[in-house]
């Protein structure tokens, strides 16, 4: 059977949050039915919402799996609370954010699982790295995910 491809979002931005995304990315390594994993460079962006709080790292890792969406999610999760994930306040700071962007080109509308994620589109955090590995990749609706990555290029968005 073809192994899945998926693409995973990560972003920290407390307690050493270049550490915990190069934690996080070598955990994906680790994945149960999972074979191959490609990142893209750590970028260093500013926080949504409240601005007294340390920059954002973000990356966008694709990883080829055999696990299903529910159960890649269990395992996003789990690695959430394994890296000690806190949360103050809605958009505050957080040690690991993990979040499941694409599945093949899967449409999931679940209680536990919007994919593909319904912010993405809007996120230069999530664009910018998402171009980088996947300069050729199209949204199950069509849409280029370069062209969407260009209108975030001057946005404070710094490849570390
Ligand atoms: P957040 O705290 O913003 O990361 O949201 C976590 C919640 O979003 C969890 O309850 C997940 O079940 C849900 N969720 C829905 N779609 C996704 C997705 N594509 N990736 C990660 N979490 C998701």
């Amino acid at each position: 059977m073809m192994a899945h491809h998926a693409y995973i979002g990560l972003g920290s931005n407390i307690e050493h949050p270049q550490h915990q995304v190069l934690q996080a990315l070598k955990a994906l390594q680790h994945l149960p039915l999972t074979t191959h994993v490609q990142a893209s460079r750590l970028y260093a962006s500013r926080p949504i919402g409240p601005q007294d709080q340390p920059d954002f790292i973000n990356a966008v890792a694709l990883i080829e799996t055999h696990l299903s969406p529910l159960a890649l999610l269990d395992q996003l999760q789990a690695l959430e609370q394994r890296q000690r994930r806190v949360r103050q306040r809605r958009w505050g700071p957080r040690t690991l954010d993990l979040d499941l962007l694409l599945y093949d080109d899967n449409v999931i509308v679940h209680p536990r699982l919007l994919v593909p994620h319904p912010e993405m589109h809007r996120r230069g955090f999530v664009l910018v790295p998402l171009a980088e590995i996947a300069p050729t990749l199209y949204l199950p609706d069509g849409t280029s995910i370069a062209h969407l990555a260009k209108k975030y290029r001057d946005v404070g968005l710094k490849p570390l």
